[in-house]
């Protein structure tokens, strides 16, 4: 599969292994190990697997090498690790690249697990987390020391939709010699740049665009082929945080429409932006591509779009966005996205619940806001959903 060709057909040919049947879909490899024609084989597979070679399902799959190898061609990384879920991910990454004594700087806006890996778990084999609000430089610059070892956060942050220069950041983390670790999910891998940009290691939940029609958890690590391959698989393979053949499969088949998705959606994404943008019902109508955000021309400039997922902050608090919740007919109350569903999320009573109040008003997570995650719909359905479930809020 020749590397200079365009992404979206590499995601449809790049990665595949056929067997001896030479089938046109890849094959769900639903194996846990693998027979060895001798005693022999078998042990000097134990000490070096080559190419196309596989042990045991934990350790890696036909089928999820290829999924790891499609995925790697997209982002432009040397290699990848896929993982059981996102958090898996995040944790592998985390762990497999910190010990006690080390130090970590993380933007505070972070998905609700990765704020307890990093507050919680990584406090108790005593690695020492700074968090501090991610888009203003001169904090990284003030908590990095010669013992920060990762930098971490997410580019585009949940639910709240702020966006952090990699470029910056990673200049700042590099000069002490820490890791940059970023989770892209609201970038989306269609329109990530972050390891051009400076980043080490770029991690996906699999969950949101990758398979893209809600029905498998997964995850994947993207780095340099010596972090993948030194760092991250021998703790992962001991660990069983490794991605089922069943949901490689699901996943290759979500990459083979990935383009397509997602750029469908980032143009309703900004259509939305543009109908609901000064609306009487909202304080705040926000999105990463559209000029009313305050980092417009630093998402032009890193990502090219404002992704997928829009935040509505309704005026009246939590009774008017239950009432707007209440009233949509097209978009599903629930909590996935990057899903082909649109999908409508109250951060503060659900995916932020447990955040005390005082965290809740430090991220801008409002009694009013709504994550909106937009769909594969048509964009008029969506706008008229929007609206009408505006105009059914009582003042
Ligand atoms: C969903 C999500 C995760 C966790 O992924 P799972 O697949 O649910 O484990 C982590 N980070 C971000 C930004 C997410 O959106």
């Amino acid at each position: 599969m020749t590397k200079s060709m365009n992404k979206r057909t590499q995601m449809v040919h790049g990665g595949t292994r056929r067997s001896q049947y030479n089938e046109v879909s890849e094959a769900i490899f639903l194996t846990q190990g693998f027979v060895y024609d001798t005693a022999e084989q078998a042990e000097a597979r134990f000490l070096k697997t080559g190419e196309d070679e596989f042990i045991y399902a934990r350790y890696g799959n036909p089928t999820v090498a290829m999924f790891e190898e499609r995925i790697a061609l997209l982002e432009g990384a040397e290699d990848a690790f896929a993982t059981a879920s996102g958090m898996a991910a995040i944790n592998g990454a985390l762990c497999s690249a910190l010990k006690a004594g080390d130090h970590v700087v993380a933007a505070r806006a972070l998905f609700g697990s990765c704020l307890y890996i990093l507050q919680d778990i990584l406090g108790r084999y005593g690695v020492e987390v700074t968090l501090i609000d991610g888009t203003d430089l001169d904090q990284w610059r003030d908590a990095v020391r010669p013992d920060t070892k990762l930098c971490f956060f997410e580019t585009i942050s949940n639910p709240t939709l702020e966006v952090i220069d990699v470029k910056a950041v990673s200049e700042i983390a590099h000069a002490v010699g820490a890791l940059v670790m970023v989770d892209n999910v609201f970038a989306t891998p269609v329109y990530s740049r972050a390891l051009e940009l400076g980043a080490d290691v770029v991690i996906y939940s699999a969950t949101k665009h990758i398979d893209g029609q809600g029905r498998t958890l997964g995850g994947v690590i993207l780095g340099t082929r010596e972090f993948i391959r030194g760092t991250v698989e021998p703790y992962m393979k001991h660990t069983g945080g490794s991605m089922s053949p069943f949901t490689a499969w699901v996943m290759l088949k979500g990459l083979e429409t990935i383009d397509l998705r997602v750029r469908a959606q980032v143009d309703t994404a900004e259509k939305i932006a543009d109908a609901v943008q000064g609306h009487a019902g909202l304080n705040r109508a926000i999105y990463p591509g559209h000029a009313s955000h305050p980092q417009f021309d630093l998402v032009q400039d890193q990502i090219g779009t404002g992704g997928t997922v829009l935040a509505l902050d309704i005026k009246g608090g939590q009774a008017a966005a239950f009432q707007f919740l209440n009233a949509l007919t097209v978009a599903l109350i629930s909590n996935n996205l990057g899903d082909a569903k649109s999908i409508a999320t109250h951060p503060a009573t659900t995916t932020h619940q447990r955040l005390p109040e005082e965290q809740k008003r430090a991220l801008g997570i409002t009694p009013g806001l709504i994550r909106f995650s937009v769909g594969l719909e048509h964009a008029d359905d969506l706008i008229n959903d929007i609206l009408h479930a505006l105009s059914r809020v009582k003042e």
